[in-house]
């Protein structure tokens, strides 16, 4: 090779090296081939003259490029290829075909079983090391970018797994494990619409743990804390249909939402609610009501008409029910009764 030839082959070279398996029967070949690519550095050769061993050789090797003698004892190099390209190690490895003779069936043959390329023996050393390079470097950007393709995988998997993890915890309440208020007005203003558009009753339910200040001062702020996630799935419990949800208001305030359900009807589900909560039995000593926790809760429900979205209204007026319940003694249930914007839905 020529300095000339040399600085021309050397063009291709990038930093990731070249790992040829030459599979060949004839040493004289090999020899030659070996001398070939003797001295650069880019560059490792690793023969095999057995065909029979060569399909585990490259499965254990995993070379950048696969030399392949079509013409061997034990294995035709053209049946050797069909293993090659089955085999889950090596399907990708670039092949090229080692022949003595420039053949036009053998090269349709040797391409259509997957091969790459074709080298009449003895090629020119600088015909050689450019085509081990240029096979080697396309199969490790191939390599590479599988790498990136399966690493971009990982992370968009991890991204969606955390973007959900961050919407679970914008939307739910810490303490309580509930649905918040943020998700408790976008359900109701969703609800709005829906029962709107199907002129359908609409109903909700606020409520407030009765003396509860009291509880915390005299328990201890930790001991409210495990009233309020007691309660909390006391109220949940009582829900059961599918659309009916609980979301904590704030502090010792819970709202239910009741779609398709009209006043009497959710006057039913608060006297449950009211119920259960009384019915858990934590002790509330200085309640001026019960003995125990208790919660006093106001009802409203409208069918809802089109125009102007007015969940305020509904809010206000279950707010308003839900005060006259602390007025007229705690631990009840008061059913607002005038009409909101829409209708009332009393019946
Ligand atoms: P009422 O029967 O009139 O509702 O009286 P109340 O004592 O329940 O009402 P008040 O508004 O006076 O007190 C509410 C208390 O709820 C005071 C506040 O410290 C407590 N609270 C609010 N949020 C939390 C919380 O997350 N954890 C605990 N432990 N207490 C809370
Ligand atoms: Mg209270
Ligand atoms: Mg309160």
């Amino acid at each position: 090779m020529t300095t000339d030839d040399k600085s021309a082959s050397k063009m291709v070279d990038t930093q990731d090296h070249c790992l040829v398996l030459l599979i060949d029967d004839d040493p004289m070949v090999a020899e030659a081939l070996r001398l070939m690519v003797e001295g650069e550095d880019d560059l490792r050769m690793h023969y095999c003259s057995d065909a029979s061993t060569a399909l585990d050789v490259a499965e254990q090797l995993k070379p950048t490029v696969i030399l392949l003698d079509m013409v061997m004892p034990d294995i035709d190099g053209l049946t050797l290829l069909r293993y090659l390209r089955v085999s889950e190690a090596t399907k990708s490895v670039p092949v090229v075909a080692l022949s003595m003779k420039d053949d036009a069936k053998l090269k349709a043959d040797i391409f259509s079983a997957g091969g790459n390329d074709y080298l009449i023996k003895l090629p020119e050393s600088i015909e050689l090391l450019a085509r081990i390079r240029y096979h080697s470097q396309c199969y490790i950007r191939l390599l590479q970018r599988d790498e990136a393709f399966r690493a971009l995988d990982i992370s968009q998997r991890k991204l969606a797994a955390s973007n959900i993890k961050l919407q679970q915890l914008a939307s739910m309440d810490g303490l309580t494990g509930i649905p918040n208020r943020r998700t408790f007005q976008e359900t109701i203003d969703t609800e709005w619409e829906r029962a709107t558009r199907d002129a359908d009753p609409l109903s909700l339910i606020m409520m407030d743990i009765d003396f509860f200040k009291k509880c915390n001062d005299h328990y201890g702020h930790q001991h409210g804390d495990e009233v309020l996630r007691r309660v909390a799935k006391a109220l949940s419990g009582c829900l059961k249909r599918p659309a009916d949800m609980v979301a904590r208001y704030g502090g010792e305030e819970f709202a239910v939402l009741l779609p398709s359900t009209d006043l009497e009807g959710a006057a039913n589900v608060g006297e449950q609610l009211r119920s259960a909560v009384e019915g858990l039995k934590l002790e509330n000593a200085k309640s001026e009501v019960c003995d125990w926790v208790t919660i006093s809760l106001g009802v409203a429900s409208c069918i809802p008409m089109p125009g102007e979205i007015e969940t305020e209204q509904l809010i206000k007026r279950a707010d308003e029910a839900l005060y006259e319940a602390k007025e007229h003694g705690r631990n009840r249930v008061i059913k607002a009764s005038e009409s909101v914007e829409g209708n009332s839905a009393s019946s």
